[in-house]
């Protein structure tokens, strides 16, 4: 029998290989960008033309190539990055395998130009499916260019194969995106056919973000930041309220390298939870900095993957520090404290007493009326939690001013109360000063309250926001873990009529139902309910009834004594219909704005409608 094995030649193998590094345009513009990022680059041009099938085109002003260096930059397996097996737990660089150059070189026509910092002459290589065909000097501009014409033009299946200029264009975009929000200390530009893409200048993170994504990005993000020895995450996670319906703007660094990690993205997608309606993906941009020896990035061939050692703990991180963030942003749609837009606004000084608006009900305002009982309901006081929401809903005026400024609205002069306009609202002043007691509100349809703050005017839906007040606080009590928790006696236990199976659930999670204010015995044709949740306002029969309509498990990743609560707080929240008096009214605002999310129901419903002032104004051109 003839023999039959055979070494493959160079050319082959590097065609091989390219297959897997070379997929599309978007792959070459990817290697090349990361090379001249290697190459210590503070200034990378890309330039595509045809989306990438004629030209792709990178230049840097990184630290180039000797002459030697550029010859060999094409061979299989060569490079600079590593050279022990050892170096491997160490990687710092974004190549390491030495395989993009020659695979490139294999399946396309290629120009170098480089030329070594150090050097006074530079060197200009042609290349042609993977021959040199011209080595020459050239005058010396410090700094590397390199260009691939006629992608696979030898490898007519993979350029059949290529979709659309507009679709190849957008894995182009995104892989341009990737590199370009991982190193914001570099200025990057994109140019497609003749038209200018990008243009990003040396910035911060958060520039940089907004460079990529566009200006109304700033007003999305919410920075986030945790640490422990052995690692640091910090960057951005986008409002919920700006979520969208892929998952396209979700990025995750490790180490500036993008990567995909499906654990840790469930980690962020569980800190939504209660916060998103169900596919919709919100935004993030966070950088995990890890010691790179705990980091295993050879597990695949294009690297986007990467495992690590600490996975556990930086999930343990990572939720909590997405919710603190989430929680301290949460409200104000257009105030936020940390744009780069708004710059005016003056940072709270720390050293400050903040005061919290203590004074909820006004006597003055509604003199007839007896001190409200709210006080002493279950539910969430003034925390930092409300001091931040407020502060984000009226501005940091009003918690900055040393003590409240009473005011006499009633005998004050207009223009006293307000300096530059009056504005009324069904005849109550709308107050604009710090510190005031009273915040204008009523109930439209026996369903919306509708108040004024600075920013113009808000609906808040009654149901809605009840609901989240009350989610929130149970679950702090189920996460507080305490057995006994206050729960309203009944003076008479009421029993509720349940089938064998419901029975067997409640009692199996009488644990955790006790937690959230239920407690109950069991009775031979149901279940005996002797202590109800201290807030809302329900039977104790539609309570079980929400209760077990989560009885089925679900693969939404939030836990069911939290989907539980969620159904619990739907259940017992006041619903539309009912008139709430002043006092009401105030105390569910600011209960409500005690919330770490109070713009949306535990269901992701939103909760508050706003108008902004520029709005109105422009009602009434
Ligand atoms: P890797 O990046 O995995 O090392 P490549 O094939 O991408 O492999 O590159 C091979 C080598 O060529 C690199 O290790 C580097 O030394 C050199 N090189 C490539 N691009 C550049 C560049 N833009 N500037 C300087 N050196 C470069
Ligand atoms: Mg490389």
């Amino acid at each position: 029998m003839p023999e039959v094995i055979r070494q493959l030649s160079e050319l082959v193998a590097n065609q091989i290989a390219a297959g897997e590094v070379v997929q599309r345009p978007s792959s070459v513009v990817k290697e090349l960008m990361e090379n001249a990022v290697d190459a210590g680059a503070k200034r990378i041009d890309v330039r595509v033309v045809d989306a990438g099938r004629t030209l792709i085109q990178v230049r840097d002003n990184g630290v180039g190539m000797v002459r030697n260096d550029a010859r060999r930059c094409f061979d299989r397996h060569a490079t600079s990055k590593i050279s022990t097996a050892e170096d491997l737990f160490a990687i710092v660089s974004k190549g390491f395998r030495g395989e993009a150059l020659a695979s490139i070189a294999s399946i396309a026509h290629v120009e170098l130009k480089t030329c070594h910092s150090e050097e006074t002459e530079g060197t200009r290589i042609q290349m042609k499916g993977g021959q040199v065909v011209e080595e020459l000097p050239c005058p010396a501009e410090p700094g590397t260019r390199i260009s691939v014409k006629n992608l696979f033009f030898n490898v007519p299946a993979r350029r059949n194969f290529l979709k659309s200029d507009a679709v190849e264009m957008r894995h182009v975009m995104d892989e341009f995106q990737r590199v370009a929000l991982a190193h914001e200390e570099i200025h990057f530009t994109m140019r497609h056919n003749d038209t200018e893409l990008f243009n990003l200048k040396s910035a911060s993170r958060r520039q940089r973000i907004v460079g990529v994504f566009g200006s109304k990005y700033d007003e999305r993000l919410v920075p986030i930041e945790e640490s422990t020895d052995v690692f640091t995450v910090e960057g951005f996670v986008g409002k919920p309220s700006f979520a969208r319906r892929s998952r396209g703007e979700q990025f995750l660094f490790v180490n500036q390298r993008f990567v995909k990690h499906h654990v840790l993205n469930r980690v962020i997608m569980e800190a939504y939870a209660g916060l998103l309606p169900p596919g919709q993906f919100p935004l993030y941009v966070l950088f995990l900095t890890i010691d790179p020896s705990r980091l295993d990035v050879n597990i695949h061939p294009t690297k986007t993957e990467v495992k690590f050692d600490e996975d556990r703990t930086i999930q343990a991180l990572l939720l909590p520090g997405i919710r603190r963030g989430l929680g301290k942003y949460a409200v104000a749609p257009s105030l936020d404290f940390d744009q780069e837009s708004s710059l005016n606004i003056q940072p709270l000084d720390v050293n400050r007493t903040v005061i919290a608006p203590e004074v909820r009900v006004n006597k003055e305002y509604n003199p007839f009326h007896a001190p409200s009982d709210s006080q002493n309901r279950g539910g969430l006081r003034p925390g930092k939690g409300q001091i931040d929401a407020w502060k984000s809903l009226y501005g940091e005026d009003d918690l900055r001013s040393e003590e409240p400024k009473s005011r006499d609205w009633k005998n004050a002069e207009p223009s006293e109360i307000m300096p530059s306009a009056i504005d009324r609202l069904d005849g109550i002043p709308l107050e604009e000063e710090s510190g005031s007691q009273v915040r204008p509100m009523f109930q439209i349809q026996q369903r919306y309250i509708v108040t004024a703050t600075q920013s113009g005017v808000w609906l808040v839906d009654q149901h809605r926001a009840h609901q989240r007040v009350i989610y929130e606080a149970l679950v702090v009590r189920l996460e507080s873990n305490e057995s006994q928790v206050s729960s309203q006696q009944l003076l008479f236990p009421e029993l509720v009529i349940l089938p064998l199976s419901d029975r067997a659930f409640m009692m199996d999670s009488a644990t955790w139902l006790n937690q959230l204010g239920l407690y109950f015995k069991s009775h031979e044709s149901g279940i005996e309910i002797t202590g109800m949740p201290t807030e809302g306002e329900t039977r104790s029969a539609a309570l079980c009834e929400a209760i077990l309509s989560e009885k089925e498990s679900d693969a939404s990743g939030i836990s069911r004594p939290e989907r539980v609560a969620a159904q619990m707080a739907r259940a017992l929240a006041v619903k539309a219909g009912r008139v709430l008096n002043a006092s009401e009214m105030e105390d569910l605002l600011d209960r409500l704005f005690g919330c770490s999310t109070p713009g949306l129901d535990p269901f992701g419903k939103p909760v508050i409608a706003t108008f902004e002032m520029k709005e109105i104004e422009q009602r009434f051109n």
